[in-house]
Parts: structure tokens; C-alpha cells; sequence
């Protein structure tokens, strides 16, 4: 381990502590215009470029922030404390996109797009489909060759960052017959011709991130733009995944810490039967579970990240921390209305925000029971 759990670097402090003055100085002001419009304005998505935010693992001689996994898990943590929406560009663009750049693109790839990524260009990962999500190797997506490289057609579905994104990770088959086998990963370009970015999902929650389908009509991508080898985008998926659920993990922690914090203060001045509700027993169990819960979260996710960055194996801990985490944000935040009582289920406070933002965290990036089937597997194969 290079840190034990709960403690952070003199550099790890600095970075969030210095990502959290942003979030309450730049963020928590919009989160109810960007709720309301369902979009974040492109001049946030320019401070979190300017902070560094979005290439926080690519090094310095491409343009980024130089800094490390960890880093990446307590942004996204503490964004989400603000608001869970807004840490979504964040968490996609640091934890799956420029990890995949990082992990498998060549020399000249990262030439082209690592920069990009880190000062103005938001990414997208395109996997899902109307017909493969949990069974995401089903994907239809055709990629054939073609003189120029491939020629790309299909739908991907629910993609988040689609309609700010300029470059989009698309996962296609250029084998139908080879199942998982066939499946290899693109770099798509925005202006690519044949590119569109269709429906706009309204949600339950997390609003403000956008969530779009993206049509592929016959867009030719060049050979260099095959990012890892030919055939081996299941194992590029499956990888990132293994990363990206820590940052829902960070997502979750993060709305939690917020939802709490929130229920405390309004604990402390709130009066009912000539006191305030904090005093009475009820309450302060209820937030002392809650904090115990946080707490909980924290370990799972700090431990599968710090396991990570210390190259150990992660997939198990990574899968446990989003389920724990995904479930734990959902009761956290509802018990949380339960302290405001009738206003917490209005828009005049931020609880039935955290509430609706928690349920998707037990959907995308697999799964509930995607990440019990990941955790049995390894249970049956390795032992507890
Ligand atoms: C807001 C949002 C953002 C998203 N962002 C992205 C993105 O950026 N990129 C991307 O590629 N995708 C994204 N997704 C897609 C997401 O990953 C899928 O929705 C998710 O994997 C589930 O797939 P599905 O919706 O097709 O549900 P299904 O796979 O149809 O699942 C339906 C139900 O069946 C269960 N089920 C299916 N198979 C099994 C099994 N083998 N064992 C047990 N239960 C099973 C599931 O657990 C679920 O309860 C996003 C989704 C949402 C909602």
C-alpha cells in the first residue's frame, strides 16, 4: 500500500482540498439551473479543463495534470459531494477514456489525442446498445474493412458526455461470426462525416450529465485510429470497466458525504417539541448510522483504488466497492429526506436531488447484479 486508507500525501491534500474550493465556489451556484436545464455550461467544463481536472492522469509532456489514480478518485468524490451530475465528465473522462488512451494507444496516438483530451476535448465511451448492455459483447455495431480502414455503422445508446464530446471510444465488431473475439476499439472524431448524436435521455437523476445515443451511418475511421489490437476491445472494456467502477464508487462516496452533511446542519437547527431534532435519540442515531455507512464506502473505495495504484489486483475490490457503495449512497440519501422532513421531498433542498442521482449508480458501468456475478466469479475461483 502507498498510503493507509484514510490518509492522504501532502500532494493528495492540497489536490482536494483545492478541488473542493472549486466545487463550492464554480459548482454548488449552478446545480440548480443546471438540474432545471438538464446541461452543464461549457464555461464549467472549461474551469474543470483549466484546473486540470479532466486530464488528471495524463502526464505533463502531453498537457495534463501529471498526477495519479488516487487523484482521479477524490475529484470525482468531491464534486459529487456538490453535485453528482457534474462529476460525471469528470469520472468518464479520467477513469475510461484517457485510461484507455494511457493503457493501450500507440505512440502517435497519444501525439494526437492525449493534448486534446487534457486542455479542450471532452471524450465519450461507446459500448452500450439498445439490445447489449449487460450483455455487452452482443453489440451489433459493424466495423468492415475498407480501403481507408474501417467503415463504422450502428447505434450506441446511453452514452454520457455524447452530446459535449469530441472524441468517442466506439466498440464495434469487424467479425460478427467471432463473438467477443471480433470486438475492437475506435477512436471516433465528432466531425467525423457519418457521426450524429441522436436523443437526448430526460432522467431520473443525474440530469445535468448528458446521456445520448450516437449514430454511426458508415463513418470511415482510419486504420491508425484502432486503439489496443484488432479483436481485443472486449478485453479494453472490460479492463476500464474494472477501473471506472471505483469512480462511481468515488461518485457515490462523494453524493453521500453531501446528503449527510446537509441532513446534520439542518439536524442542528430545526426545532421540534421545544428542541432541536438532532437532540432527539431517533435523529442522531439515524445520522450516526448514516456517517457509519459513509465511513464504510470510503474504505471500500480508497482500499480498491490504493490497490490499483499499488499493483495489486483490483477487479473483486473495484466490483465490491461499486455495489456497496452504489446501494449504500441510495439508503444514505434517503435517510437523509427522512431528517427534513416534508421539505426533503421538495426542490428547495438538495436531498431528493441526492436521492434521484443515487439510483443510476446501480445501473450504468454494470450492473447490481453484473458486479455480484464479477464478485462470485472470483469468490468460486480464489476463495473469500
Ligand atoms: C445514465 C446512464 C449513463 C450511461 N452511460 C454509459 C456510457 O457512457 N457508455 C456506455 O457504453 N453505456 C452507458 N450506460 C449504459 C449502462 O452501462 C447499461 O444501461 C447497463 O449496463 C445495463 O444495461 P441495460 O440497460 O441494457 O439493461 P439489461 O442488460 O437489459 O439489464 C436488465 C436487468 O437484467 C439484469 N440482468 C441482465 N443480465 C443478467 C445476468 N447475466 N445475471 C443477472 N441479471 C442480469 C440486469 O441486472 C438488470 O436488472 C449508461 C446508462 C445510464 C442509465
Amino acid at each position: 500500500m502507498t498510503q493507509p486508507l484514510t490518509q492522504f500525501s501532502e500532494e493528495e491534500e492540497i489536490f482536494r482540498s483545492t478541488v473542493r474550493d472549486f466545487a463550492e465556489e464554480k459548482v454548488k451556484p449552478l446545480v440548480e439551473q443546471m438540474e432545471q436545464e438538464a446541461k452543464q455550461p461549457r464555461e464549467l467544463l472549461d474551469q474543470m479543463f483549466e484546473l486540470g481536472l479532466m486530464g488528471i492522469e495524463v502526464p505533463e509532456e502531453y498537457g495534463g495534470a501529471g498526477g495519479s489514480f488516487f487523484m482521479s478518485i477524490l475529484a470525482i468524490e468531491e464534486l459529487a459531494r456538490v453535485d453528482p451530475a457534474a462529476a460525471i465528465p469528470v469520472d468518464v473522462q479520467n477513469t475510461l477514456v484517457i485510461n484507455q488512451f494511457l493503457r493501450w494507444a500507440d505512440d502517435d496516438q497519444k501525439q494526437r489525442f492525449l493534448p486534446r483530451l487534457a486542455t479542450d476535448t471532452i471524450g465519450s465511451y461507446a459500448l452500450s446498445e439498445a439490445g447489449s448492455g449487460s450483455d455487452a459483447f452482443s453489440l451489433k455495431t459493424a466495423a468492415e474493412p475498407c480501403d481507408d480502414g474501417y467503415r463504422i455503422s450502428g447505434q450506441k445508446l446511453w452514452i454520457s458526455n455524447a452530446f459535449e464530446a469530441g472524441i468517442y471510444v466506439v466498440f464495434a465488431t469487424v467479425d460478427p461470426s467471432a463473438g467477443h473475439r471480433g470486438i475492437t476499439a475506435f477512436v471516433v472524431e465528432r466531425d467525423m462525416p457519418g457521426l450524429t448524436i441522436g436523443k437526448k435521455e430526460d432522467k431520473l437523476g443525474v440530469r445535468a450529465s448528458s446521456t445520448c445515443e450516437v449514430v454511426l451511418d458508415g463513418v470511415v475511421v482510419p486504420r491508425e485510429n484502432v486503439l489496443g489490437e484488432v479483436g481485443k476491445g472486449y478485453k479494453l472494456a472490460i479492463e476500464t470497466l474494472n477501473e471506472g467502477r471505483i469512480g462511481i464508487g468515488a461518485q457515490m462516496l462523494g453524493l453521500a458525504v453531501g446528503a449527510l452533511e446537509g441532513a446534520v446542519a439542518y439536524a442542528k437547527e430545526r426545532e421540534a417539541f421545544g428542541q432541536k431534532i438532532g437532540e432527539f435519540q431517533a435523529v442522531q442515531h439515524l445520522l450516526a448510522e448514516c456517517a457509519t455507512d459513509v465511513h464504510t464506502m470510503r474504505l471500500h473505495c480508497y482500499n480498491a483504488a490504493r490497490r490499483r495504484e499499488a499493483g495489486l489486483p483490483y477487479a473483486r475490490e473495484g466490483a465490491m466497492t461499486k455495489l456497496v457503495a452504489s446501494r449504500i449512497a441510495e439508503s444514505v440519501a434517503s435517510r437523509c429526506v427522512d431528517v427534513y422532513g416534508g421539505i426533503g421531498v421538495t426542490k428547495e433542498c438538495l436531498a431528493e436531488k441526492y436521492l434521484r442521482d443515487a439510483k443510476v449508480a446501480q445501473i450504468y458501468e454494470g450492473t447490481t447484479f453484473m458486479q455480484l456475478n464479477t464478485i462470485a466469479k472470483q469468490v468460486l475461483a480464489e476463495g473469500s
